[in-house]
């Protein structure tokens, strides 16, 4: 689906999604990549983007759904007795049996989890209470303290779930915890000022300085999230910028370019900028999702770090503080940053 400014407000913030408590696919601790130090990252599920390379498709829906793992399954055909919507079916495969989920029909009550034996089918996205979510979080503070690491908030994107990011945001903080938001800026700044007491780390990605590409191929228009990336940095927000590198699509030196030049502007406001090279690790997940036909990468050549060296050169040479290719960003860098404190 597109989406044009006028529509944005509609297509991000309306009332169903400010309000909504999402799902959550994993939390997953001790990651290194999602910010400062060692960190927990809480990926909610819903995204209002449907960018062609996602590595995480399964945080794109807000729906719970169910992973099949077709290798593991056995044809035993619990799951198609369980199944309330008629699903769930087993077909023929050579001269074995094997099931098969039909999607559309799939209403994600996870009673075919349940009855499965093989473990071939996982459910994606549950629901966790704040308190659980913190209780985890808390349990690595000791990581934290030591590393100067936090909590990043990532999916999908929080700020389809701006008030629950917000309410376990300041829960966080609450706890001494330093708190990161991972997200593509798209939505109303009415959505995301609130957040700026709360949120110590921005985490933006841009995808592409091309606003017609931008449209095309991702779907929704640029200029709002370079917008919201001004009023950050205006706002005296810490703001860390992620440039994934998709083969074929944001890989040429006229984009590289372009980057350099948008960001040269506030360089030395930023925390830094992170090189993050396109990798093949969600392919398989779009298998397991039934969304295989979906996926247009399969099989394209990741790109080798040493070739975005130039790139990473020009960005330092710009002003920016820090800049890293694969987004490690390293032990204590950012330590004790508080929102509106800069080093
Ligand atoms: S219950 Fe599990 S093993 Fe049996 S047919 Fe269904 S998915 Fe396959
Ligand atoms: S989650 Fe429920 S509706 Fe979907 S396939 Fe399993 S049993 Fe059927």
């Amino acid at each position: 689906m597109e989406h044009s400014a006028a529509n944005l407000d509609e297509a991000v913030s309306g009332r169903e999604a400010n309000d909504a408590i999402p799902l959550i696919t994993e939390i997953q601790r001790f990651c290194l990549q999602d910010g400062p130090g060692i960190r927990t990252t809480i990926f909610m599920k819903g995204c209002p983007l449907h960018c062609p390379w996602c590595h995480n498709p399964e945080t794109q829906s807000r729906r719970r759904e169910i992973y099949f793992y077709a290798d593991k399954c056995t044809g035993c055909g619990r799951c198609v007795e369980v199944c309330p919507t008629g699903a769930s079916s087993i077909v023929r495969s050579g001269k074995t049996q094997i099931c098969r989920i039909d999607r559309s029909k799939c209403i994600g009550c996870v009673k075919c989890v349940e009855a499965c034996l093989s473990e071939a089918r996982g459910v994606v996205g549950r629901e966790y209470s704040m308190e659980e979510i913190v209780r985890e979080a808390v349990a690595d503070l000791p990581f934290f303290e030591r590393s100067g690491g936090g909590v990043t908030l990532s999916g999908g994107d929080p700020l389809l779930f701006p008030e629950f990011s917000l309410r376990l945001a300041s829960r966080l903080k609450r706890e001494g915890i330093h708190v990161g938001m991972e997200t593509s800026c798209f939505a109303p700044w009415k959505v995301i000022q609130p957040l700026l007491n709360s949120i110590d780390l921005f985490l933006v990605d841009i995808k592409s300085m091309d606003p017609e590409k931008h449209r095309s191929v991702v779907g929704f228009p640029l200029e709002p999230i370079l917008e919201n990336i001004r009023a950050l940095i205006m706002a005296e927000a810490n703001v860390r910028i992620h440039l994934p590198i998709i083969p074929g699509f944001n890989d040429s030196s006229e984009n590289f370019r372009a980057c350099v030049e948008f960001l040269r502007s506030f360089a030395d406001r930023l925390t830094g900028v992170d090189i993050l090279p396109y990798h093949v690790y969600g392919e398989k997940k779009y298998e397991f999702l039934g969304r295989e036909e979906t996926y247009r990468y399969k099989g394209i050549k990741e790109i080798s770090p040493r070739e975005l060296v130039p790139f990473a050169k020009a960005l330092a040479e710009s002003g920016i503080i820090q800049v890293s290719i694969g987004g490690m960003v390293g032990m204590g860098t950012e330590r004790g940053l508080k929102p509106g404190e800069r080093r």
